[in-house]
């Protein structure tokens, strides 16, 4: 039977949120094939390690799981998932590989198809598989114009990764009806060429970027500032954003003033975002900022101007001074970390929701005073 192959991020634990959605995504290019084609997932782990929770794949209906076990799989490393990989298609000959476009994704893929000469579409919107080719629906100029293409297969294992958060996690992700009963899994060592100790990339510690780094393309929070917030506003907002794991983004006129660098600009002439949650901090919301984040699952917008366009945009609107709020904001959500005794999983766990309750009491607190 032929094979599609969705190569699933994960920690210790759990599966990457990413994973449903791409396993859907291939789930329906199997159904849509005139040979039976079987979904598989493959997890890159070492031998020692524990099995994360892989409920969610029978659930989608993927019932084979392939481990590729090897000791540099302890963390991700280019090298690993290259050496891996291609050992992987060369025994088996899928029909696609398939993975997220996250920043490891976007890391291995290129190289594996560079090593194996092996046909790659980047950065897909959705794909499908027909004549042995590849259809690629994909975003170009930043996202302002979209383009069909079409890439000959002549046989060969496709590789292509998936832009996450198009497509959006599948209902059964909330659900947890099925047991991994169902679920065949298959062990594999592979021989990868580099020894142990003798990788050109060697992992030294993981650090997490600052604010100011992270690439607000791929942000899934951002803390925007416009004029309100003033210079100095923008050391709060990048304190708050740190707070959060999330990007600094701003708007074009914050740019100009030489508060921020120029590449935190959101909107026409600057980047087009889609993170879960935008707070925009002393935003006005004029279109040429909105048409850069509009497509943000969650707004979040302080502004003491009622009539401020970007109300129109908001899920929720703070009445007020951003410099207030967000320092106030920010010590709520540091006690109840605090709270929390020492669980350090604390801030993975921090969702939207407990962001918007936090916020929504801050609101609520004020306006009784
Ligand atoms: C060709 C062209 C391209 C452009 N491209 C872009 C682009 O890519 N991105 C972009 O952002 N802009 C762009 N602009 C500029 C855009 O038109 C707006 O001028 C700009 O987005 C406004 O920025 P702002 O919201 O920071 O400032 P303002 O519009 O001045 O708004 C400031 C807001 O802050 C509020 N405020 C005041 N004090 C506080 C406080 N203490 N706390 C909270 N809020 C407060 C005010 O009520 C106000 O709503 C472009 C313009 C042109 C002509």
């Amino acid at each position: 039977m032929s094979e599609i192959c969705a190569v699933l991020e994960h920690t210790d634990t759990t599966l990457h949120e990413q994973s449903g959605e791409l396993l859907s995504e291939l789930v329906d290019i199997a159904q849509r094939q005139p040979k039976p084609t079987t979904v598989c997932a493959i997890l890159l782990i070492s031998q020692q390690a524990r099995l994360p929770d892989v409920t969610l794949l029978p659930q989608l209906g993927v019932h084979h799981l392939y481990l590729l076990e090897h000791p540099q799989s302890i963390r991700y490393s280019t090298e690993s998932y290259v050496g891996a990989l291609g050992w992987f298609i060369q025994q088996r000959a899928p029909m696609l590989v398939a993975t997220s476009a996250t920043p490891n994704g976007r890391d291995w893929t290129p190289r594996l198809a560079a090593q194996l000469r092996l046909p790659f579409v980047p950065n897909c919107l959705s794909l499908a598989l027909h004549d042995d080719g590849i259809f690629a629906s994909r975003s170009i100029y930043e996202g302002r114009a979209y383009v069909q293409t079409r890439t000959a297969l002549h046989g060969r294992t496709a590789l292509a990764t998936l832009v996450p958060g198009v497509r959006g996690a599948p209902a059964t992700m909330q659900e947890n009806l099925s047991s991994t009963s169902s679920l065949e899994i298959t062990r594999l060592v592979p021989k990868i060429r580099h020894a142990r100790g003798q990788e050109h990339v060697r992992h030294i510690a993981v650090e997490a970027p600052s604010p100011e780094e992270i690439e607000l393309d791929a942000a899934e929070r951002i803390v925007a500032g416009g004029r309100g917030v003033g210079q100095e506003g923008f050391s709060t907002i990048a304190s708050f954003a740190r707070l959060l794991d999330a990007a600094v983004g701003a708007t074009r006129v914050a740019t100009d003033l030489g508060w921020v660098e120029h590449a935190r600009q959101v909107g026409t002439t600057g980047k087009i975002v889609h993170p879960r949650l935008y707070i925009a901090c002393g935003i006005s919301g004029a279109a040429q900022h909105t048409s850069g984040m509009s497509e943000a699952q969650t707004v979040i917008a302080i502004n003491p101007d009622r009539s401020a366009p970007i109300f129109a945009l908001a899920d929720l609107g703070l009445l007020g001074d951003a410099n207030q709020v967000l320092p106030l904001a920010a010590k709520m959500l540091w006690s109840s970390e605090a709270n929390m005794q020492g669980q350090r999983t604390f801030r993975g766990l921090l969702s939207m929701h407990q962001i918007y309750l936090q916020i929504y009491c801050l609101t609520i607190g004020k306006r009784r005073r």
